[in-house]
């Protein structure tokens, strides 16, 4: 089976620094997979990359298997792939309304069609329909999270990449954000979750790939991943 995404010895550098060493992955439709890794491992640079963020070789990403590395965030989105960004990125300001309304026509200017509405989102989470008129800014962080969620949702997205939704969020906030993922896929779209929470990314995955100064040292089946196997692969102790 083709894989919906795929990664084929990615490389991202910025300027001299190099970030990823050559990074294999795949991602099949409806799968979650989490990436997990210690700070400055390269797992934010490795979304930026397929995102078209960063400057990458064609061949270095894949979707469906045609060769879609280095294309602009909006065609991206048109293709199907959409960001949760680290730290949210919200448009200060604007009403939550208004920042799902960005997404919704960015997705309609690039050519992204599926089922998400304004109204269905209230239904995935409850409180975005009491607080429609409200500037993002006055929201809590978790109420935050879930625009930026619902933003990459309304970009109706194959492929949905996820990074660190979980952080500064109190426990029972995270619990509300992560039991929104299995209906998210439930729709088949597949997504990638980079997590500094093992045991979060875990349980949200199928499958999952850890990752250490650019490379991926670990990957199989999230539920057969071992604690020690972790430890060894997140510090690359031996
Ligand atoms: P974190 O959990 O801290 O976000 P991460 O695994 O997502 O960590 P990245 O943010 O991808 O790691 O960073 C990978 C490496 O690239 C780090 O060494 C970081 O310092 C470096 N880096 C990230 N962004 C830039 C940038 N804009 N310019 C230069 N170096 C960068």
């Amino acid at each position: 089976m083709t894989a919906v995404l795929s990664t084929h010895g990615l490389v991202a550098r910025y300027g001299d620094f190099q970030a990823l060493y050559g990074v294999d992955t795949e991602l099949h439709a409806g799968e979650s997979v989490a990436l997990i890794g210690a700070n400055g491992a390269g797992k934010s640079t490795f979304l930026r990359a397929i995102m078209g963020l960063l400057p990458v070789g064609r061949d270095m990403v894949r979707l469906d298997g045609a060769p879609v590395g280095g294309t602009r965030p909006n065609e991206m989105v048109g293709k199907g792939v959409a960001i949760v960004p680290e730290g949210r990125r919200l448009f200060t300001g604007m009403s939550v309304e208004d920042n799902l309304r960005v997404a919704i026509d960015r997705a309609g200017r690039a050519g992204a069609r599926g089922g998400w509405t304004l109204a269905r989102l209230h239904r995935l989470f409850p409180i975005l329909a009491e607080k429609t008129k409200v500037p993002v800014q006055s929201l809590s962080g978790g109420q935050q999270q879930m625009v930026a969620i619902g933003r990459a949702l309304l970009c109706q997205p194959r492929v949905l990449l996820c990074d660190e939704i979980s952080l500064g969020l109190a426990p029972k906030v995270i619990r509300e954000i992560y039991a929104a993922l299995p209906e998210i896929r439930a729709e088949g779209t597949a997504m990638i979750v980079v997590e500094q929470d093992v045991g979060l990314a875990q349980s949200a995955s199928d499958r999952l790939y850890c990752m250490l100064e650019g490379r991926v040292t670990l990957t199989g089946r999230s539920a057969e991943i071992t604690r020690e196997a972790i430890g060894e692969a997140y510090f690359g102790v031996r």
